[in-house]
């Protein structure tokens, strides 16, 4: 459905800011204006929760995880910035693929199945959106993602 993602995204946020780990804090980097993008709520729900809670999840130390939103004219660019544990360059592709788990011995404690951003790479796909990462080993990692931008503002009836 169409939906205004900036105040979407603050109530995603909001629902993790009542829960947080004491070390960890949430940083908003979400524009003023309404952009209209569309969703299925719930799957892109589910894409959120996992990559925040991944942010979350493999910064051990704690820190200030970044939330952004960006207007590119024509989609949305969100990301997703953490300072935890990174993921090592070789390995940066494959943490889409399903089952797929880096560092066995750091992230094996961490718990999960591997199958979080495989999932939510397939959710972006189906709103025509991309996703990637960025990440450097012990300095942490970004996650990226677009939206198709919707004809701005309905005008007239
Ligand atoms: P699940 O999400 O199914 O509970 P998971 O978190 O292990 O399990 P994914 O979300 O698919 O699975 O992530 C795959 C792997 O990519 C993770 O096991 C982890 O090694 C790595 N990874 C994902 N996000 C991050 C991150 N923000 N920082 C460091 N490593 C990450
Ligand atoms: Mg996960």
């Amino acid at each position: 459905e169409r939906t205004e993602f900036v105040n979407y995204f603050h109530q995603i946020i909001d629902r993790f800011d009542m829960n947080l780990p004491e070390q960890i804090s949430l940083r908003r980097e979400l524009p003023k204006g309404q952009y209209y993008v569309w969703l299925d709520k719930d799957k892109m729900t589910q894409v959120l929760d996992n990559i925040i809670s991944n942010a979350i999840k493999y910064s051990p130390e704690g820190g200030e995880i970044r939330l952004k939103v960006e207007n590119k004219r024509y989609h949305l660019l969100v990301s997703i910035q953490d300072p935890g544990l990174g993921i090592a360059y070789d390995k940066l592709e494959k943490i889409f693929e399903r089952f797929y788990r880096a560092d066995k011995a750091r992230t094996r404690k961490l718990g999960g199945t591997g199958l979080g951003l495989a999932i939510s790479k397939e959710l972006i796909e189906a709103h025509h959106g991309q996703v990637w990462a960025k990440s450097k080993e012990g300095k942490g990692t970004t996650v990226f993602f677009t939206l198709p931008l919707m004809n701005q503002k309905r005008r007239g009836i």
